[in-house]
């Protein structure tokens, strides 16, 4: 039985006394049965870790660079994340990709480098509108699973969890059915089985793109949906909670 997982991306969202707010609300009420994670701005990261001590609630970053020190102005390294607590590292969100030019293998680097850290990546894959109307969506996820397979390998996915949102559904309020997330579920996790079969029935695949309280149940009962990447709804706390306890075991 994998555990669900349900994680908020706060994306650039929140000054310091409301990311401190809306974390402590979220830690105030523990939702059994599935795993809670948080990804607040990066400057954000060592109060929020403050306000989730002790408590069931994980901090994730929103991204981490593929080198570990250097000359690379701008950048995280995961090894630093680990140093403020995080757990989780979002790895090719969509507008990571989109907006700021990381191509296939510059995410699959950050994954590799997510890992050696010894935290876990949620790596992004999905198709654009485009894609998706020109019948192209299962190519465009598997290419970007496959810079990862050959960057770090076969077995990585057992390490790491996979968010399946299809950038058409990202803030759109547009949500994917729960039958097309499921068709695409599925997939991913076939194609993980065809490199390891340990890591397809371990790894969580999350699905993200304008969930809410009112969509959540239905997507989250689907068999290889394990859970939720949230964006909107994870800036409300009750919205959030909400997400979070339609995806308890
Ligand atoms: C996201 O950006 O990861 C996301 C899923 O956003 P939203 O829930 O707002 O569509």
């Amino acid at each position: 039985m994998r555990l669900p997982i349900v994680a908020g991306n706060w994306k650039l969202n929140g000054s310091r006394s409301s990311a401190t707010t809306l974390a402590r609300e979220i830690a105030a009420s523990p939702v059994a049965g599935v795993e809670v994670v948080i990804c607040p701005v990066a400057v954000h990261l060592d109060a929020v870790s403050t306000d989730i001590k002790d408590t069931a609630v994980k901090l994730g970053a929103q991204n981490a660079a593929a080198q570990e020190s250097g000359a690379f102005t701008g950048e995280i390294s995961a090894q630093m994340l680990s140093e403020y607590g995080c757990e989780y590292v979002i790895i090719g969100h969509s507008e990571r990709r989109s907006l700021f030019g990381e191509n296939e293998e510059a995410c699959a680097n950050r994954f590799s480098a997510v890992l050696a850290a010894g935290l876990t990546p949620i790596f992004c894959v999905g198709e654009s509108l485009e894609d998706r109307e020109s019948g192209n969506t299962m190519k465009v996820v598997e290419k970007q699973l496959q810079a990862v397979f050959s960057v770090a390998g076969a077995s990585v996915f057992e390490r790491a969890v996979i968010a399946y949102e299809p950038v058409w559904a990202i803030g759109t309020g547009k949500t994917a059915t729960p039958e097309q997330a499921q068709e695409v579920h599925q997939f991913i996790r076939g194609l993980v089985a065809s490199r390891d079969e340990n890591s397809a029935q371990a790894v969580r695949i999350l699905y993200g793109g304008s969930v809410n309280p009112g969509n959540a149940s239905e997507l989250f009962a689907k068999d290889d949906i394990d859970g939720g990447l949230i964006g909107g709804a994870a800036l409300k706390s009750a919205d959030f909670l909400s997400v979070c306890n339609a995806a308890r075991l």
